[in-house]
């Protein structure tokens, strides 16, 4: 539609597919503020959403800036198993655990990592988990297309300790849970196995 109005203007649009500062524009569009978690929360549904930007040549008005809410709370910082925000508003990612079991291709876990999956295979959600803002204000989605894919809630952690590269093929397929390779869902399944804490 933009571009019907403004032939000449240029564009690049991302949700999450691409190493932008969407998080910060986040704050200044007024959408949430980032919380001590460094993600950011709104006030409606707290930080269980996914941002979407367009970046344009368009010149337009700026919005103000949302506040801070998370006050005095440091429910996150304590929650962390692994000790990663070191720091309100500071995330150290080779401590993060939702770093590791995603984005790390490294063949093991470091051992303070494997030690303290607490059952995470994919991601981390325990500073969010505990938020008060989620607690609070968070909803289902009723989009469809975010709901969980079935095949993969199915799955035991001993099938994805041994998870052939067929089979992740067909039960990622369509799921942003693609990102992580066979090799790190066998990584990550075989370490939360063998983990004490998961016992
Ligand atoms: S995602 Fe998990 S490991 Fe990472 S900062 Fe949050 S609680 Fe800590
Ligand atoms: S748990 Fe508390 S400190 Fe952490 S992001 Fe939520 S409101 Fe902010």
């Amino acid at each position: 539609w933009l571009q019907s109005q403004v032939p000449e203007m240029h564009y690049r649009w991302y949700v999450d597919t691409g190493p932008v500062q969407d998080k910060v524009w986040a704050e200044q569009a007024g959408i949430g503020w980032i919380g001590k978690h460094s993600n950011v929360i709104s006030r409606q549904y707290g930080s269980w959403i996914l941002l979407g930007e367009l970046i344009t040549t368009l010149e337009l008005p700026g919005d103000r800036p949302h506040t801070n809410h998370c006050g005095t709370c440091t429910r996150c910082l304590a929650a962390c198993p692994t000790g990663a925000i070191v720091e309100p508003y500071v995330v150290d990612a080779n401590r993060c655990i939702a770093y590791h079991t995603i984005e790390s291709r490294a063949p093991k876990l470091p051992p303070a990592i494997a030690a303290n999956l607490q059952g995470w295979v994919a991601g981390c959600d325990i500073c969010q988990e505990v938020c008060p803002w989620n607690q609070r204000f968070a909803q289902p989605t009723d989009v469809a297309d975010f709901a969980p894919r079935s095949p993969l809630l199915k799955t035991s952690l001993e099938e994805l300790a041994t998870l052939s590269d067929e089979a992740w093929d067909e039960l990622t397929r369509g799921s942003a849970l693609r990102r992580i390779k066979p090799e790190q869902w066998r990584r990550n399944a075989q370490a939360v196995l063998s983990s004490s804490r998961y016992d």
